[in-house]
């Protein structure tokens, strides 16, 4: 009896432990979403902040409306190899090819290319003493990050994008494509 006590009680903790750390999972982040929210609606969107907060999260209210900056080197994006699209975690405006994703080590998801020019849009921000270019949605105007000078080929560009205001959405064609060589290898 005393045992079955003691591994409820091991089991309610390590509950309480997941859901205090389980905050910034990607199942968290797509609990809620705008009514706005698509990956193929291009019409602009202008909602207030007081809005926004009803409907997002508060780690990506946070950063997308309060031009917040999350902990670096904590985005399950910045070391993502996977093949897909960053879409806007806040209206789901495409924003970043897999393909134009590098390791800059900065302790930030970043890329040298945005989708297209209109994806995002760019602003100055002479914030904190520092002469920086602010990133933001193209469709939302949600805050994303920052643009540096310091990137790789072909751009020379670093766009320094906070992870928890992407949502990541696997190419179809290429998993299906991976998923039918792994297929293929286990059966030689
Ligand atoms: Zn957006």
């Amino acid at each position: 009896m005393k045992r079955t006590m003691a591994l409820l009680l091991s089991g309610m903790f390590t509950c309480f432990l997941q859901s205090c750390y389980g905050q910034s999972s990607p199942a968290g982040q797509n609990e809620k979403k705008s009514t706005e929210y698509s990956h193929t609606d291009t019409e602009p969107v202008n909602k207030s902040n007081k809005d926004w907060q009803k409907v997002l999260a508060p780690e990506v209210y946070e950063v997308a409306r309060l031009k917040g900056t999350e902990r670096p080197f904590t985005s399950e994006y910045e070391h993502s190899k996977e093949v897909g699209t960053f879409y806007c975690a806040v209206c789901g405006n495409a924003l970043f090819k897999s393909d134009a994703k590098y390791e800059s080590g900065c302790g930030w998801p970043s890329f040298f290319e945005p989708i297209s020019k209109k994806s995002i849009i760019e602003a100055a921000d002479n914030s904190y003493g520092m002469q920086r270019t602010e990133v933001m949605c193209g469709r939302c105007k949600s805050h994303l990050g920052h643009l540096f000078n310091d990137g790789p080929p072909p751009t020379g560009l670093r766009y320094c994008i906070n992870g928890v205001v992407l949502d990541f959405e696997k190419a179809k064609t290429a998993e299906k494509t991976y998923n039918n060589r792994k297929k293929s290898n286990s059966g030689s």
